[in-house]
């Protein structure tokens, strides 16, 4: 099988009762990316990815596209049933981008799935559950609002809830993790994230004021060269995220001891293909970790259940999904959803999900 044809387009998601806000952007819409791989036997696979933003991390829409354009023309002909090969044909005609060459992997991944007949998660080394768990990941907002989302997501049946925080006074914050113990307990497991937001200083002084509580600390920090300063004096478990830029940096967290798991993007290390190493290599250290939406619609959401399914289940923190806060779907009968806090594995071959291409109006460029 080859790659004959190569079709990227450009597509608005807008945030449902938008903005969402983190702790360095607001967001209104979402600027998402699908590409459209055609074989040389006329399958068809998709791929897609979606910076959240131009702050997020130092990618977004424009530049994957840009990526994909430089990339495009040397992939036609290359063998999307080999995603090793694939890789190594993507680096050797760009540096970096792995957000880009991510959404050529999942296109690559629904072709093989095609051609195969197997869904991505059998690709992928097979999967150890039908029913995803997802976790809820709040805005940065008041005590009050989030503690009422804690009761409710709980409700729903989420196993796990994600307080964001930074961008304010550290009080705030505080006040707002307190809260939410207060009100929910134990009975979801407790993330917070503050998306690079934090300075060392106030991180230490969060952890050390809310030391009773039992969650994991994610990103406080800028670099992980903040984080490791402070490492020895927090009182909580440190999941890296934005500084898990690829295997290398993963594999220098690990071995510097920063890192006691991860939260990780499939298109920010680069894919399914360089997930599945990273998941591999967590296994090994028994390293928690998520496998996340980077935001965007039902392509980058399926390509995240597949692989979320693989993850050892004591390991796995769950999947977050763009989905609860975008309208609409691209496959209108196969649309990835979240139901009870869990999210169904979808059926049928490569990403289970075919998204109704007169949806995608901006066609950028074909190859
Ligand atoms: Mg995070």
């Amino acid at each position: 099988m080859k790659i004959s044809k190569i079709v990227i387009y450009q597509h608005d998601l807008p945030v449902k009762n938008g903005p969402y806000k983190m702790a360095n952007a607001n967001v209104d819409c979402l600027d998402t990316t699908l590409v459209k791989l055609v074989s040389d036997c006329g399958l068809v696979g998709w791929g897609e990815t979606c910076p959240v933003g131009p702050t997020y991390a130092p990618s977004h829409g424009a530049g994957a596209r840009a990526a994909l354009m430089e990339m495009a023309p040397g992939l036609i002909g290359q063998n999307p049933s080999q995603p090793q090969l694939l890789h190594r044909a993507m680096n050797g005609l760009l540096n970096g981008h792995n957000y880009a060459k991510a959404a050529i992997d999942i296109a690559a991944y629904d072709l093989l799935g095609k051609k195969t007949g197997l869904p991505i998660c059998e690709l992928l080394g097979g999967a150890a559950t039908n029913n995803v768990p997802s976790y809820y990941a709040t805005a940065v907002g008041p005590a009050d609002e989030i503690a009422r989302l804690a009761v409710e997501k709980c409700a729903e049946g989420y196993p796990r809830f994600q307080i964001k925080i930074g961008g304010r006074p550290v009080d705030i914050d505080i006040e707002v993790i307190h809260k939410v113990w207060e009100t929910v307990g134990a009975k979801m497991r407790l993330a917070v994230d503050g998306n690079r937001g934090l300075t060392t200083r106030d991180a230490l002084r969060l952890s050390s004021e809310c030391q009773h509580i039992p969650f994991v600390f994610e990103q406080p920090c800028d670099s992980l060269e903040e984080i490791s300063a402070i490492r020895q004096q927090l009182s909580h478990p440190v999941y890296i995220d934005e500084s898990g830029v690829n295997i290398s940096t993963v594999i220098n967290a690990i071995g510097l001891g920063i890192a006691d798991g991860f939260s990780m993007k499939v298109t920010r290390i680069g894919g399914l293909q360089p997930m599945s190493l990273f998941s591999g290599i967590c296994e090994a250290r028994n390293l928690p970790h998520t496998c996340d939406d980077a935001w965007g619609g039902d392509i980058i959401a399926a390509a995240c259940v597949h692989m979320g399914a693989t993850i050892k289940p004591n390991l796995f923190e769950g999947t977050w999904l763009a989905q609860p806060y975008i309208e609409g779907h691209y496959d209108s009968n196969n649309g990835i959803k979240i139901k009870d806090g869990h999210i169904k594995l979808p059926e049928g071959a490569g990403l289970g999900v075919v998204p109704d291409e007169g949806m995608f109006t901006n066609e950028v460029a074909s190859f």
